[in-house]
Formats: C-alpha cells, sequence, structure tokens
C-alpha cells in the first residue's frame, strides 16, 4: 500500500484543467465540483498537507466515485485519477477502520469459504418470504428494509442449484485442443449459473478442457473498491492457490469486474518484497475475460450474418472494466454481430457508466439511479429488443433501471447470447 505523501504528490500532479469534468458521470448529475476528479484530488493533497484530515466530509466525497476511469481517460496530463481515488479510500480505511455492515460482508462473508454459501442456501429457500415478485417481470423486490438495499431494487431471485455445485474439477473436451481454468464469479455462481453453463459448454464444443476449482472465491473486487485491502489479499492467496493446477493455459473469467481485478490488481496487492508476488504476476498473465477469449477461438467474425433473417435486434452496453482497464471492445461486438437472427444496433454513449461502481450504487442509490437513466435512455433509442454486457455487475444494474423506467426488454450476458 501506497503512503499518504505518495497518494498526495501523485494527486498534486493533477493541473486542475478540468477537462475531464464534461465526461464524468458523476459530476454530470451533482454539478457539485468536490465531486469530480480535481475537486478529490484537491481535496486528496489538502490531507497530505495536513491541511484537512480522513473525516466523516471527506469519506463521504470519495465514495462518490465509480472509479470508472473516464477522468483518467479524458485527461491531457494521464493523471490516473480513479486509481489515485481508490488508494485514497484504503488510506482512510486504514485510519479509521471499515463501517460496521461493511467489514461484517467482506470480513466475515467474502473471506469465508462455507459461510457465504451456506447463508445464500438458506436465502434461496427463504426468498419467497422476504422478497416479493415483480408482476409480470422477472424479478424481485425487498418485502422488508434492508441496510444498503434500497426496495425500490430489482433483486433477481437466488438460483435454484449454484454453479459450483453442479460443476468441479475437470471437465474434458472430446478432442482436447486447449486447457484452460474457469473463474465463475460470485453473480454467476449464485444468481446466473447459465453465464458460466454456456461458456463451458461454448468451451467444450471447441475443443477446450476447462478445470473449475470448487474452492475459488470471491475476486474481492467489491471489498478493493471500498479500499479494504486485506480481504482482497486473503481472497487473491486463495484463488491463485485454487487454480495451480498443471497445463492450465489461461485462466477464463466471464465476468469483466473480475477479469480485470484478477489480471491487473492481484499483484498489486503485494509487496514487492512478497515472493507471493511473482506466483500473483504468474498467475494474472494467465487471466483472460472471456469475449477477449472466445473472439480469438471462434475466428475473426466476419459480422455477415445477412443470409438468415434478423428477427431481433441486439445492443451492447461496455463495461468500464473491461472497456477503460483492459482496453477490450471489438471482440464482444463482433461476436454479437456475427450472430445468426440478430441485427446489431449501437448504442449512444455505449461506453458511458452505467452508474453501478460497485458499492458506490449500493452507498448513493438516487444518484446510481440518475446516472443509470442515461443508459437506459440510450438503450431505448437504440429500438433493441436485447441489452447485453459482459460485466455481472452491469447486468444486475441494466436489469434494475429497465424496470425502473418500465422498459420491457430483455437483457443477457454476451457469453449467453453466444
Ligand atoms: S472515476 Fe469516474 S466517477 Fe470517479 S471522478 Fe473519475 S470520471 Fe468521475
Ligand atoms: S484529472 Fe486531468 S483532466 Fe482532470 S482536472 Fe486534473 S489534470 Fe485536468
Amino acid at each position: 500500500m501506497k503512503t499518504l505523501s505518495e497518494v498526495a504528490e501523485e494527486a498534486r500532479q493533477c493541473v486542475k484543467c478540468g477537462t475531464c469534468m464534461a465526461q464524468c458521470p458523476v459530476y454530470v448529475e451533482t454539478l457539485e465540483e468536490p465531486l469530480v476528479a480535481r475537486g478529490k484530488l484537491g481535496l486528496i493533497e489538502a490531507v497530505g498537507a495536513g491541511d484537512s484530515e480522513f473525516n466523516k466530509r471527506v469519506g463521504k466525497i470519495l465514495s462518490q466515485c465509480l472509479l470508472c476511469g473516464t477522468c483518467a481517460e479524458n485527461c491531457p496530463n494521464g493523471i490516473p485519477a480513479d486509481e489515485i481515488i481508490r488508494e485514497a479510500r484504503s488510506l482512510l480505511v486504514k485510519e479509521k477502520g471499515l463501517s460496521f455492515s461493511k467489514k461484517a460482508i467482506f470480513t466475515h462473508l467474502l473471506n469465508s469459504h462455507h459461510l457465504m454459501p451456506l447463508l445464500l442456501k438458506g436465502g434461496a429457500s427463504l426468498q419467497n418470504l422476504f422478497l416479493k415478485q415483480i408482476p409480470e417481470e422477472s424479478g424481485l423486490h425487498l418485502r422488508f428494509p434492508v441496510p444498503m438495499l434500497d426496495q425500490r431494487r430489482v433483486i433477481p431471485p437466488l438460483a435454484h442449484d449454484f454453479f459450483l455445485d453442479l460443476h468441479s474439477g475437470w471437465v474434458h473436451a472430446e478432442k482436447e485442443t486447449l486447457r484452460v481454468g474457469l473463474f465463475v464469479g460470485c453473480v454467476s455462481n449464485y444468481l446466473f449459473p447459465s453465464i458460466s453453463r454456456s461458456a463451458l459448454d461454448l468451451f467444450l464444443r471447441h475443443g477446450v478442457s476447462v478445470f473449475i476449482p470448487e474452492n475459488q472465491r470471491c475476486c474481492g473486487l467489491p471489498a478493493y473498491g471500498s479500499g479494504d485491502e486485506e480481504t482482497p489479499r486473503s481472497l487473491a492467496r486463495k484463488n491463485i492457490e485454487a487454480f495451480d493446477e498443471d497445463g492450465l493455459e489461461k485462466i477464463i473469467a466471464p465476468c469483466a469486474s473480475c477479469a480485470s481485478m484478477l489480471r491487473l490488481d492481484y499483484p498489486l496487492l503485494f509487496d514487492e518484497s512478497d515472493p507471493f508476488r511473482m506466483v500473483a504476476v504468474s498467475f494474472s498473465s494467465k487471466v483472460i475475460d472471456a469475449s477477449q477469449f472466445l473472439g480469438g477461438l471462434l475466428g475473426p467474425a466476419s459480422g455477415e450474418n445477412g443470409q438468415h433473417q434478423k428477427a431481433l435486434r441486439v445492443t451492447y452496453h461496455d463495461p468500464c472494466h473491461l472497456r477503460r482497464k483492459l482496453g477490450i471492445f471489438k471482440e464482444p461486438r463482433n461476436l454479437l454481430k456475427a450472430l445468426p437472427g440478430l441485427e446489431y444496433v449501437e448504442m449512444s454513449e455505449a461506453n458511458r457508466c452505467c452508474g453501478q461502481g460497485g458499492s458506490f450504487n449500493l452507498a448513493n442509490y438516487d444518484l446510481s439511479l440518475k446516472i443509470l437513466g442515461r443508459k437506459v435512455q440510450s438503450v431505448e433509442e437504440s429500438g433493441a429488443d436485447i441489452v447485453t454486457t459482459a460485466c455481472s455487475g452491469c447486468l444486475l444494474q441494466l436489469m434494475d433501471g429497465l424496470h425502473q423506467q418500465g422498459l420491457k426488454k430483455e437483457v443477457r450476458h454476451l457469453v449467453e447470447m453466444i
């Protein structure tokens, strides 16, 4: 972890030109100067100089950031503002500790191998008691208030059978050409097993044998984004050890946010002096997002699906972690354009953040909904019947947004579409 003076020095490099303001999703909705990148960086600089401190107000301002990276993408001076803001959150957590609810969720729930599946299994059988079905829609609402979860939010029902309970260990392809590991991710394991099931089927059909460690855990991103570095460090060790299997050439993550965390952030969790860092570097170098992997596996997509009747229109939302962090945006579109029976339509501002932002949408639900409103408008204007994305967080957010606006459109993960 960087020191306060190192982080403050990075923040000081911002020349406060304001070029990034027009694109910041939070600023566009609030028009509050402290909430744009230069405002937050100025605040971090002030804390570093001793002119301010990590108090409640500073914590609130730092929490009002999606870590979407739009500011960094548009900064003419190459300031990684989103990374500096995340580092400042870590320093704040180190000084003040996590809130009670975050501590309970990150330290005790995410970090435990048995507790989360056990609780969610209990939840799956009790969900009809606590949740009510939304009439004519596939989703649920809370019956009673629950901390951090707004009662307006659409909650997809927990899966009857979790993916890792049904599939684990080696699954061999008939004519094996490649061996990979599958990182399932929490949303696909507990809510939408069909995402990982689709990935598994596709891989097997193309001669790819798949290793699915039963003891794999959450990638740790929700905790990392909130400034907790201990939980993701512990999860990273466990995940890296779980995938320590001979012959794995790649480790595929269908969720873009998990892929970004595993590939870019895992090595950073370990000090350079820690021997485990090199183990993490080796693990991370094998991690690849499913759409990038499938783009290579299925060959160059022609985009010529004209011989088929185009019954439905499909559009695509770029997850920030996939487009800005991993630089992948062509592959998902090419894959969709090559699908028979579908017409691909590009929505306006497809790369604009949907407002999910991990714990951002829990702590700032109304603001998150406002940001999401623009995305929903783009989806509506595109005329698409189906909206796809490659991140499970965006998937949940889009489902919620379309429901809030009363739009009956299907939301599907890209891998399921393929
Ligand atoms: S990361 Fe996104 S939300 Fe945060 S300051 Fe930058 S543009 Fe705004
Ligand atoms: S983060 Fe970059 S674009 Fe934004 S105000 Fe600072 S220097 Fe300018």
